[in-house]
């Protein structure tokens, strides 16, 4: 399998890049797997060009028509899945179930923005004169999608549809790591249900460029908005940028979540929310269980039960669909999940599953003994690793949980719903699930973290207050009196 690019999507046109084509590997054979356009500064500031001349048409189209169009895509979507699973697996090194599941849930993103655009209300306001008084929802103008590799589709996704639900136009710029499924497989789509030509643009671009390109496409002028998803150091450099230049940002970033496993739970339920938590897709996920916080009377059962379980899964490349946990992206990741394991293992924690590394493959590794001073209890590692803490009550639960720069989500296992809500609402964290793995996400829901996992939020309404602005408009009845 191999995809031959087409080009940069630029004002509803396929364009040459005008960097040299950059290589695409599949992590799971090292191999390169696609050549693919590397765009310029130019090349982006051409696509921010192109999305600022569709905006006043696209605004001023109904918001009907606008919905019909994101339905429709939702529709080719559906009827391309296979085309999009075909490319996740060998870019992504996602595995097929992995593949199934963000193919499956994708098209919800713009079914939900298409309903959104049905509720994008303004609202009446009193007022102390005789007049109307109105808060009323304008869209920004040309919004920057700047995406992940690790849920390309759904990622990508939604920083796209509720943006141009609430009458924007955009840029999307994948990752180098997943330009086709993230990016270039999309213009396909949207070029296929007939968008307006400039309405969404794609540029992508290898990793040497990324630093240019991606200040073009917060410091143009043109950009009035930025939805931004990835990691904590490169949200940071850019929400920073977008709020000196006042633009509105919102940004998606890393996590170090945390499973609470309280003495009440059900150790098997316990158990699987950890495993889907920490080893679905390798761990490669913003939410994923990077810590797990158990009540000493459970301890032994849990750890036992989750490395028993750790060593059933089956590792290796995707193209085998038997394999759960397939590679790592890329040897910068393999290298840090390992430094975080090797660190953890030095300073007198034990693996209890796992605890290895063969190329870029990492088996599910548990870890006890565990200390919060260790870098796999700190930092984010973005592996398939369990870290284990013994804790004693509910306050040292929640401070140990609390005891992080991240904020992200969080999962707490117990089967008293009122304990639960009690510790959710303790944590600092922007979402919190409750006998539930802290991996969630429905569309229509406030996606979003606190702290170092970012700001603003994605999902529903949510995502419509982060691509719109807000305006104050008044009707005077008759002739206003002035004092000069
Ligand atoms: P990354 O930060 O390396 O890349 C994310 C995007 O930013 C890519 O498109 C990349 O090309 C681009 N980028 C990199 N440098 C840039 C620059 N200087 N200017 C502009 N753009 C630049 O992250 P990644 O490795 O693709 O994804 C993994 C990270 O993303 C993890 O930290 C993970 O937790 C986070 N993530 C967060 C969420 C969320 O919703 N909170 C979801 C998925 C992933």
């Amino acid at each position: 399998m191999t995809y031959e690019a087409k080009g940069l999507f630029i004002g509803g046109q396929w364009r040459a890049a005008s960097g040299a084509a950059f290589d695409d590997y599949n992590p799971s054979t090292g191999k390169v797997w696609a050549s693919v356009p590397n765009a310029t500064r130019a090349d982006a500031a051409a696509a921010i060009a192109a999305a600022h001349t569709a905006f006043p048409a696209w605004a001023a189209t109904p918001f009907v028509q606008r919905a019909a169009l994101l339905n429709k895509a939702a529709a080719i979507l559906e009827a391309r899945q296979q085309d999009f699973v075909a490319v996740m697996g060998p870019e992504t090194g996602s595995t097929f179930g992995k593949c199934m599941y963000e193919t499956t849930v994708t098209p919800g993103v713009y079914r939900t923005a298409a309903a959104m655009t049905f509720g994008n209300t303004g609202e009446i306001l009193p007022s102390a004169y005789d007049r109307g008084s109105m808060a009323v929802r304008s869209p920004v103008g040309v919004v920057s999608v700047i995406s992940p590799w690790n849920f390309p589709m759904i990622l990508s996704s939604r920083g796209i549809a509720f943006a141009l639900a609430a009458g924007n136009t955009v840029v999307l710029k994948p990752s180098e790591e997943s330009p086709v499924c993230g990016g270039l497989l999309f213009a396909e789509v949207f070029e296929e249900a007939g968008l307006p030509e400039g309405v969404v643009n794609v540029v992508t671009c290898g990793r040497d460029g990324v630093a240019e390109v991606g200040d073009e496409l917060v410091a143009n002028p043109a950009v009035r908005g930025i939805s931004f998803t990835g990691s904590t150091p490169v949200g940071k450099a850019i929400a920073g940028k977008a709020g000196s230049l006042l633009k509105k940002c919102c940004v998606e970033l890393g996590g170090k979540d945390a499973l609470i496993v309280m003495e009440d739970a059900n150790v098997d339920h316990a158990v699987s929310a950890a495993a889907f938590g920490a080893f679905f897709h390798s761990g490669q996920i913003c939410m994923a269980v990077e810590r797990i916080i158990v009540a000493r009377n459970l301890a032994e059962d849990f750890t036992e039960k989750l490395a028993a379980k750790a060593r059933t899964l089956k590792v290796g490349p995707t193209d085998d669909k038997a394999n759960v946990i397939g590679p790592l992206i890329n040897a910068r990741q393999a290298d840090r999940v390992e430094a975080h394991i090797r660190d953890a293992l030095a300073q007198g924690a034990v693996a209890a599953a796992g605890g290895g590394r063969d190329g870029l493959f990492v088996p599910p590794t548990v870890l006890t003994g565990v200390t919060p001073q260790m870098s796999v209890w700190r930092d984010e590692t973005f592996g398939p690793v369990a870290p284990i803490i013994v804790a004693d009550d509910e306050q040292a639960m929640v401070d140990l949980a609390n005891d992080t720069e991240y904020g992200l989500s969080a999962g707490i296992i117990t089967d008293d719903r009122e304990r639960g809500m009690r510790v959710a609402s303790r944590l600092e964290t922007g979402m919190a699930h409750i006998n539930d793995s802290p991996v969630n996400d429905e569309f229509h829901a406030p996606f979003g973290g606190t702290k170092d996992s970012g700001s603003g939020r994605h999902g529903g309404r949510w995502a419509i207050e982060a691509f719109t602005e807000t305006r104050w408009i008044t009707s005077a009845n008759g002739h206003r009196q002035y004092p000069i």
